[in-house]
């Protein structure tokens, strides 16, 4: 019988997802089943394993993956906690493999888990980068308390003022996430809407914030991902400290930002 958990390669990154979905929690991220993730797989797999059986029938989708048949996907699971995803990935998420028309997926390993119901958007955003002919591979989403605090506050519902602010903070934000950040305007958790509203935040940005929600993440390593967040967030910190202390930042001016430019290449 064919189990994926002899592809040393692939075992490696479903490893990388249980060690992202941990620090989602312990970072206070993940409350309760927020957050999900999904990484393209499809170049990891053997033939054997990207021909596996289905586990469930299959599911219709609403719009068709033009760019992403055949390609099989982990997608975290309905309902399921990232502090259970960390623990074991299988037993709270799936490998799902899309149609070769695009039209539909199939579940075919570890164990017949339903995807999360962001799913659809997550597809949508895979299949929208794909189209552009972007190596993109991961979509996450999380809860980061300081970042969505600060889509509360009016001004920062701006793209460049969020951004400005959050760059100017520390050195590494500008470097860590050089096409600064998009917002979304808030929507229904869950949507078609939402999911489109991101995808044209991505046409410039691979981190986007959906107002009083959370934050996305796209890119081709679920670890970078995962820090280009974490970094916003450290600044994110930063910028609400010095409020709390009762000061205004100065935050870095606009030359020593400009000076990062050439001096890392971005
Ligand atoms: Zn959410």
């Amino acid at each position: 019988m064919t189990t994926i958990k002899n592809n040393s390669p692939l075992m490696a990154e479903i490893g990388r997802i249980a060690e992202v979905a941990g620090y989602l929690w312990t970072k206070g991220w993940a409350e309760r089943n927020g957050g999900n993730i999904s990484v393209n797989l499809t170049g990891l797999l053997t033939d054997e394993e990207m021909a596996l059986p289905a586990l469930a029938p299959a599911t219709e989708l609403q719009e068709t993956m033009t760019s992403l048949g055949g390609n099989v996907f982990y997608v975290t699971g309905t309902g399921k906690r990232m502090r259970y995803v960390a623990q074991d990935p299988f037993a709270n998420g799936a490998l799902i493999r899309i149609a070769p028309d695009g039209k539909s997926y199939d579940i075919i390993a570890e164990q017949p888990v339903r995807p999360t119901s962001e799913l659809p958007s997550h597809l949508l955003m895979h299949n929208y980068l794909r189209s552009l002919g972007r190596d993109n591979r991961v979509v996450l989403h999380t809860h980061p308390t300081e970042l969505i605090g600060m889509t509360h506050c009016k001004p920062f519902l701006d793209s460049k003022v969020l951004t400005r602010t959050l760059w100017s903070m520390i050195p590494e934000c500008r470097i860590i996430v050089p096409k600064g950040v998009g917002i979304v305007p808030y929507e229904i958790p869950g949507t078609i809407e939402l999911a489109h509203a991101t995808i044209r935040q991505l046409e410039k940005h691979d981190v986007v914030f959906w107002e009083k929600h959370g934050i996305l993440a796209v890119g081709e390593d679920l670890i970078e991902c995962f820090d280009a967040i974490d970094t916003l967030s450290k600044s994110a910190q930063i910028y609400i400290s010095a409020r709390m202390a009762g000061y205004e930042p100065v935050g870095m001016t606009d030359q020593q930002l400009d000076d990062l430019v050439p001096a890392f290449g971005l």
